[in-house]
């Protein structure tokens, strides 16, 4: 075989979209030495795509992701990418009945999934170097621990724009901050080219104009992971709610995800999330039954107790352990004096009986926090 022939083709790979997640991968990806096909991110053609490939009654972060392959490979990708956790619930079939209706459609194409059943982190570094073709630990190493810190620097400055977006004067400051700093994340070469960024816009954030005395509620974020991470498919509820004088706060984040899931046990010391939420979510629920039911659960608990006035549970319609969810949380709310409200999203939702029922919750948090006050002083 001559030299020429050896030289493999490299692959041109692509993933699913959800919130701020491509950017640390898309960094992993590309420093290992991939050709990454960055598809757009999740919009209405996306889901327009999705819903008319899939059957009705499949979960709604399928059809987006189903959406996405299309629209990469209609961009030249020819390698997907998925993560998969079979036995629980429908994820461990998204990417079977997803290579089904591409191989259909007269796509050609490689799936390579991640079988979170098994070693977790050394099956990630297996496929992600797999599909970079590179066995160079340096490289390896390089690439994780750049594409690790940009995860958490995508939460730190979504936790500071949660907190200062309720409270800034001029409305659209702390947006304006937010979204800059995903750019220059994105485009950090380097970590001490990450760690200059994250000075400057932490700071930035720290000079935008606040009001100290304004008294704002906390409201609770939680439920199925895509939803709660991807801002097209909760059509940005946290934008709404932090308009509205709330501040949002959720343990479900991009680097709790990576901790727990990917990062082994014997490295990880603290109490992991769904350690927490099974021990809050005892009185109500004895073990995890897929999803992130046992984490809604245990997270409505440690709102309840932790002085958050208020939890929104969001769920995918048809989301089996979330279903299971929403009729155990009016327990959790009456049980721990906590306001709850269910909010289920598909492709029907309609935007402004979404956000009226979203501005509703408010007042009544609002309300109840103000009485709540008037009550002590009393
Ligand atoms: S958690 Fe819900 S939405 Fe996600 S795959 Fe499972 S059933 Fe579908």
């Amino acid at each position: 075989m001559s030299q020429k022939n050896k030289i493999k083709k490299r692959k041109s790979v692509a993933f699913p979209m959800m919130g701020n997640v491509y950017i640390p991968v898309k960094t992993i990806l590309k420093k290992l030495g991939a050709k990454v096909v960055l598809p757009p991110e999740n919009n209405k053609t996306t889901l327009d795509l999705g819903v008319k490939n899939s059957i009705e009654g499949i979960c709604f972060p399928y059809k987006l992701n189903l959406g996405n392959y299309i629209q990469a490979l209609n961009l030249g990708a020819d390698t997907l990418l998925m993560f998969q956790a079979p036995g629980t619930c429908r994820f461990g079939t998204y990417t079977i009945t997803a290579s089904h209706v591409l191989e259909k459609m007269g796509y050609k194409f490689e799936m390579v999934v991640f079988d979170m059943y098994k070693e977790q982190m050394k099956e990630v570094i297996k496929k992600f170097s797999y599909v970079a073709q590179t066995k160079n630990p340096l490289k390896i190493i390089n690439a994780f621990r750049l594409g690790f810190k940009k995860f958490y620097a995508l939460d730190k400055i979504e936790i500071k724009l949660f907190k200062t977006r309720p409270r800034e004067l001029n409305r659209g400051d702390s947006e304006k901050i937010y979204k800059r700093a995903r750019k220059l994340i994105d485009k950090a070469e380097n970590s001490r080219e990450l760690k200059k960024v994250m000075k400057k816009v932490m700071a930035e954030f720290d000079s935008v104009e606040i009001d100290r005395e304004k008294d704002v509620p906390i409201v609770y974020l939680t439920g199925e992971f895509f939803v709660l991470l991807d801002p097209f498919t909760n059509m940005d509820i946290e934008k709404t709610l932090g308009e509205l004088g709330i501040e949002v706060q959720r343990q479900i984040m991009l680097s709790d995800w990576l901790e727990h899931v990917l990062t082994p046990h014997l490295f990880y010391k603290k109490e992991s999330h769904r350690e927490r939420s099974t021990k809050y979510a005892a009185e109500f629920m004895k073990r995890a039954i897929g999803g992130e039911c046992i984490e809604s659960i245990g997270d409505a608990v440690f709102a309840a107790r932790h002085n958050a006035d208020g939890l929104i549970h969001l769920s995918p319609f048809t989301c089996n352990p979330e279903i299971v969810t929403q009729n155990i949380l009016p327990k959790v709310s009456e049980h721990e004096d906590i306001p709850v409200m269910s909010l289920i999203l598909d492709e029907f939702t309609g935007r402004a009986g979404y956000i009226t029922r979203i501005e509703a919750f408010a007042d009544l948090i609002k309300r109840k926090k103000a009485k709540k006050k008037m009550l002590i002083k009393a």
